[in-house]
Formats: C-alpha cells, structure tokens, sequence
C-alpha cells in the first residue's frame, strides 16, 4: 500500500489557510500525524477520506488520485472521525451490524460472523446487546473502530482516538490498532498526544501552521533533542523566571520548590543536568525552534 500526499493546500472559504503544500508519502504499518490543535491535522484527515475538496494538491493511492477514483477509495477506506456519535437506540451488535449493511455486506450470514468476530477483536463481544450510547467512552471508540474496519478497510484513518479516554483504556486502544498494522494496511493516526505515537508508530510527521514541519521516524526525532533536556531544581521565584524563558515539560512539587525538565540548548544563567530524551522532550523542543509559538499543549 502506498499513499501518496503531493503539494496539498487547503484554504477554506473565510480565508484560513488550513494546509499549505502538504507533500507526504506514507507506506503500510503505522502513522503518526502529530501537531498542536489548529494545525491542520484534521483537515488533512477529511481531505484523505474525500469528505473535502483541496485548493490544489493531489492525494494518490496506489497510483489513483483519490478525486477521480472516489467511490473506488471509500470501499479501501475505513475512518473514525473525532466526533464519532452513535444512534441513540441500537445495541452494540445492531450498530456494527448496521455500519457492516452500510458497507455492502448483503448475505447476512456472512455478515453475522464478520460482527461477531469484530466484537471479539475489539473486546466488545460480552457488550454485544448493551444500548451503545451508554457504553464506557473507551468502549464507544472501540466501537467506532470495529466500524471503521469492518469492511476489511486498506487504509485506516483515525482522528484523535485516545481523547477522553483513561490510561488503561487508551493503551487498550493503542495495542488494538498495532495488533491490526500488522496486517498490509495504512494505519494513520492523527493526535496532538505525544504518547500515542511514541509507543505505535514506525514513522511520522509533524504538521505546525498547515505546513509540514517535519516527517521521519520517532527515534530520529528523540535524537535532535539529545543534550538539550535538563533537570533542575527551583524555588518559585526560579520558576516564573525559568518558565519566562523556556519551555518546561515537568514540574514535580517537593520540599524545596519543585524537580523541573527545561527544554534549551543553553539554560544559562540556570544549570541543570542532561537527561535523556523522550519524544515529548523532543516535540517541544522542534517545536519551540520552529515556531514561534511556545508549546504547553502536551499530555
Ligand atoms: P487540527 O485538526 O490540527 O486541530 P484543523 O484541521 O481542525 O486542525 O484546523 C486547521 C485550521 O483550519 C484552524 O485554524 C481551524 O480554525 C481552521 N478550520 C478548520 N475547519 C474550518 C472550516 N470549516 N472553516 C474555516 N476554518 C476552518
């Protein structure tokens, strides 16, 4: 599978300009399209699920340009838009069921079996005959995944999926998704969560502004912040000052003040000892160098 993004701008009719000349290529596994909110990411999601038209740009699957071919590229296409809602009435099996008919699954014997074995993948079957609308929060998105893949979708697309959801539950939600990249499939992630895309994805990219700011492996990304995190302690004088001047990704209250993680190249006039990186440290860090906006929107 190979999905490739040329040059794509969007600017919607009120003048923001919400992509500018996107260019992404993206081959089977999993990907991570991490920014802050208003970046473009969502944007970007809709126009790969042709809900949108671009400005100009082009997206290419497989060699067919997705505007041409768009009845081709929804039956490969399997989505689950951030503000996925149920109808309030059916249960968890009639939902599936129903997202399953929608997809062209006629012959309902055939069907049966795809729901039930789709609620066993995502956990869901015990839940099968509760009313869907009042399932857990991390079980609706479980859901809306189950109906993002029941038509045995190519290419996965997934806008904000672990928002709302608790610690368990969103690494539930991140393990389901790795178990299905394993298959020949593009698996694209949209979040401004940093951790979902550190312990999934292969590869890549950051969109700031509508522009891409960056596109390579997460490991590569931790590597530019190598020798620029640091730990210090601080009092709360310290603290405002040291917030004036760069970005602080931790702050653990203690007897004297607080630990703090500071993101600089130099901390002068302050000092502090090196620490390891992580891919939090190193999407602030890019972040703060490429931008100027100062990044506080990290989970
Ligand atoms: P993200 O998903 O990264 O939060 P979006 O794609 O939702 O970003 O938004 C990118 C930019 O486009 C933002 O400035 C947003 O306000 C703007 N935008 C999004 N949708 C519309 C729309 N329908 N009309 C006008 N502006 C929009």
């Amino acid at each position: 599978m190979k999905l490739e993004i040329q040059s794509l701008s969007k600017v919607y009719p009120n003048g923001n300009k919400a992509l500018d000349e996107v260019s992404l290529h993206i081959e089977s596994g999993m990907f991570g399209l991490l920014g802050p909110n208003g970046a473009g990411k969502s944007t970007l999601m809709r126009k790969l699920v042709t809900l949108l038209e671009p400005s100009s740009g082009k997206v290419l699957i497989d060699g067919l340009d997705i505007s041409e071919h768009r009845d081709d590229v929804r039956k490969m296409l399997g989505y689950l838009p951030q503000d996925f809602r149920f109808f309030s009435n059916l249960t968890t099996y009639e939902f599936l069921d129903y997202g399953a008919r929608l997809s062209g699954m006629r012959e309902s014997k055939i069907r049966k079996n795809a729901v039930d074995q789709m609620l066993e993948t995502v956990g869901l079957y015990e839940a099968r005959d509760r009313k869907a609308n009042k399932l857990s929060g991390g079980m609706k998105r479980r859901l809306g995944i189950a109906q993002a893949l029941i038509n045995d979708p190519r290419i996965i697309i997934v806008d904000e999926p672990t928002t709302g959801l608790d610690p368990e539950e969103r690494i539930r939600f991140r393990n389901l998704l790795s178990t299905i990249s394993s298959r020949d499939v593009i698996i694209i992630l949209s979040t401004h969560i940093v951790a979902d895309i550190s312990s999934t994805c292969k590869n890549m990219a950051l969109l700031s502004n509508g522009k891409l700011a960056y596109n390579s492996t997460p490991e590569n990304l931790i590597d530019t912040a190598r020798g620029k995190i640091w730990q210090m302690q601080v009092n709360s004088d310290e603290m405002d000052r040291v917030g004036s001047l760069f970005p602080v990704t931790t702050t653990i209250p203690n007897d004297e003040g607080w630990e703090i993680e500071v993101v600089a190249d130099d901390p002068s006039p302050f000092k502090g000892i090196q620490v390891e990186p992580n891919l939090e440290h190193a999407y602030v860090y890019f972040m703060d160098k490429h931008s100027n906006n100062k990044i506080i929107d990290i989970e």
